[in-house]
């Protein structure tokens, strides 16, 4: 995007200005396109959701999923949310995509939890822009209605970045959608830049502890360490934890050992599509042995 763009120029030395106007010039080409791709996605239905399964660490169950989009374009095949996320903040289309994500993910969670009889959480993802919407609480509140669901098995995912600037802003926003009953977490943590001071203003569920601190577990001991106290503040906050990124057993162990309630990651599985939950639902017992301790 142009911001790496930059980021490369800045650093491409003497003949910086030619590729600053090359790579910039592509990439601004490249987003050009990909919103009116975007556009047209919207209207064919070329999105769709995923969910990765999210393991109770104590248990061994099945504690919910979180749901991931996904675009199949037409001849481009599947293109990551990385990618297009940032497009659809910058342009604008955020709002509507975002709103069909609360929409599937409601239905989603319905039919999930009425077909199985059980009350898994469902997370989704709020991007910035939607954050920013006076309007943010009535869309989660409509989707709710419309998919009738409980409210508490909604899971809206934040990030620190959207939670700097006005403090007081954020805060009335984070209250708005809390009175709804849902859950709120903070993703990424400790990947932002928020003040510890403010944490214990946030009226926030869940911490999610990005991967950057669990993939190197066992092997780095400042990881470890930073892992631990996200846990144990999390903890005295009354917060729960969620860990990202679980790809190995020495991760589970760990995690364990640490009280971290809950876990997601390839370990267990890849984000899915929703006619493979079935299948996860009936194997998911292959876990077990990890939590023999
Ligand atoms: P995220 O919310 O932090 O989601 C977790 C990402 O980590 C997902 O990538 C997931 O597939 C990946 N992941 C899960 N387990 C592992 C693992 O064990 N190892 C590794 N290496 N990766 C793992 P994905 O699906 O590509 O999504 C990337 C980001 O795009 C998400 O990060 C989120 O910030 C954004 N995103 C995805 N869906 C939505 C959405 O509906 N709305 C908004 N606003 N953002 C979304
Ligand atoms: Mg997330
Ligand atoms: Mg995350
Ligand atoms: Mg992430």
């Amino acid at each position: 995007n142009a911001d790496l763009a930059m980021y490369k120029a800045k650093n491409a030395g003497r003949n910086g200005f030619y590729f600053y106007n090359d790579e910039l010039n592509k990439a601004l080409q490249e987003s050009i396109l990909l919103e009116s791709e975007l556009r047209i996605a919207l209207k064919e239905q070329e999105f769709e959701l995923y969910y990765q399964p999210q393991i109770d660490l104590k248990t061994g169950k099945i504690f919910g999923f979180e749901a991931l989009l996904r675009w199949n374009h037409p001849t481009r095949g599947m293109i990551p949310p990385n990618i297009f996320i940032p497009v659809a903040e910058q342009s604008g289309l955020i709002v509507a995509l975002g709103e069909w994500v609360l929409t599937e993910a409601s239905l989603f969670i319905a039919r999930l939890n009425q077909k199985h009889n059980q009350s898994y959480m469902v997370a989704v993802n709020l991007s910035a822009r939607q954050f920013k919407d006076k309007n943010v609480a009535n869309i989660i509140q409509h989707s709710i209605a419309r998919a009738g669901i409980k409210s508490e098995w909604l899971d809206i995912e934040l990030t620190e970045s959207m939670l700097m600037g006005d403090i007081n802003e954020a805060i009335h926003q984070m209250q708005d959608i809390k009175a709804l009953g849902v859950q709120l977490s903070i993703d990424d943590f400790g990947t932002g830049y928020s003040s510890l001071s403010y944490l214990k203003r946030f009226p926030i569920d869940t911490l999610k502890v990005d991967r950057a601190f669990i993939k190197d577990i066992p092997h780095d001991k400042d990881d470890m360490a930073i892992s631990d106290a996200i846990i144990a503040m999390a903890h005295k906050l009354n917060m729960k934890v969620i860990a990202e990124g679980i790809e190995h057993k020495e991760h589970v162990q760990f995690l364990v050992e640490k009280h971290c309630q809950v876990g997601q990651g390839y370990l267990f599985s890849p984000p899915i599509p929703e006619k493979q939950i079935e299948l996860f639902l009936n194997e998911s017992q292959v876990y077990q042995h990890l939590f023999n301790h």
